[in-house]
């Protein structure tokens, strides 16, 4: 397990600093702000969460937080101490409750690292989020240095310590209620979108919902299947979209807030792409392509407007759909193929 995913980390590093020109975010230099969405509800997002939208460019990692009678209750910990601070700074600049609860809405490094700075906090997280956290501690550090690191370690991620959750929530969790006192928070899991341990935050009188990496963000961003699981994400966003009343306001991953039934309505874009998605490689396996050209057969010029498209669109979601419909069909991949995709575990 461990040198799959350390040869995975290879191939997207090597990928990220050769070919492809994507905006990269650094966890040493940007800033997080403050959106109001209802009265003490709030997202915290990426300070150039918009701007690099308009250049159709995912940010930095979104959370948020809610205010209560009781205290606060805060969406993602972030990737190391100095966004913690801040985030933890935003909600001092509003209330000076206290924090009760993180909820992680994966198991990602850089929506839960922070957990360990808040030390008198509940964690809420999914159980394959904590195993996935105590088992993979290193792999995960070193996957996240790769990608968002500096040789002299000022992003400060390597000062980070595991602290994983108190309150679990599995597969058979309907959803839990937090009582903030004047109000309730609906902690949900929907199934696997990205990873194995996704949550979701549900506010139902404000009508504003979390979503972590499941989603990435509006449109034109597309989702980043790093274990692959097409088939299981589509079902889940799907699943999103019946629960969901008009006029939600959706907290995604890694980019602004919008709403469903905007122009740009990420929910739709996500269901859309990944239907697509499905379509293109199962009738290319149908037809008995191989990977290459199962890759060039699924240009999806319509959905190829993201500036990291080439890369998690071609190198990864096409290849992990591909060895998905291969195991369906029973049959066998080259060697080579093997290698691509051994990251694709759904
Ligand atoms: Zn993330």
């Amino acid at each position: 397990m461990k040198k799959l995913f350390v040869s995975f980390m290879c191939v997207l590093f090597a990928t990220l600093s050769a070919g492809v020109h994507a905006k990269r975010w650094d966890p040493a230099i940007l800033d997080l702000e403050r959106i109001e969405l209802a009265p003490n509800v709030y997202a915290v997002v990426d300070t150039l969460s918009a701007e690099w939208l308009e250049e159709n460019a995912s940010a930095a990692t979104s959370g948020g937080f809610i205010v209560g009678e009781k205290g606060v209750l805060v969406v993602e910990s972030f990737v190391n101490a100095r966004l913690a601070a801040q985030m933890i700074a935003l909600i001092n600049e509003v209330t000076r409750k206290p924090i009760l609860y993180v909820v992680n809405t994966s198991y990602h490094g850089d929506h839960m690292y922070g957990n360990y700075l808040f030390p008198n906090a509940t964690i809420i997280q999914h159980e394959e989020s904590r195993k996935y956290a105590e088992e993979h501690w290193e792999d995960d550090l070193n996957f996240m240095l790769n990608m968002f690191g500096h040789p002299d370690g000022h992003d400060g991620m390597q000062e980070n310590s595991p602290r994983t959750g108190d309150i679990l929530i599995t597969d058979d969790t309907d959803y839990i209620r937090v009582d903030l006192g004047d109000r309730n928070v609906e902690i949900r899991q929907f199934g696997f979108g990205q990873t194995k341990g996704d949550l979701q935050v549900w506010l139902p009188d404000e009508k504003v919902f979390w979503t972590g990496n499941s989603l990435i963000g509006p449109a034109p961003l597309v989702p980043w299947l790093t274990e692959g699981g097409h088939a299981l994400s589509l079902a889940t966003l799907k699943r999103y979209r019946d629960f969901l009343p008009e006029g939600t306001t959706i907290v995604s991953g890694h980019s602004v807030p919008f709403k469903i039934g905007d122009e740009n309505d990420g929910l739709d874009f996500h269901i859309a792409y990944l239907s697509a998605l499905d379509e293109s490689v199962r009738t290319s396996v149908e037809n008995g392509l191989g990977l290459m050209d199962t890759v060039d057969a699924a240009e999806m010029p319509e959905f190829s407007a993201y500036d990291l498209f080439n890369w998690n669109h071609k190198q990864m979601n096409v290849p992990c759909a591909y060895k998905h419909y291969m195991a369906m069909a029973g049959k066998e991949l080259t060697e080579e193929e093997q290698a691509v995709t051994q990251h694709c575990h759904n």
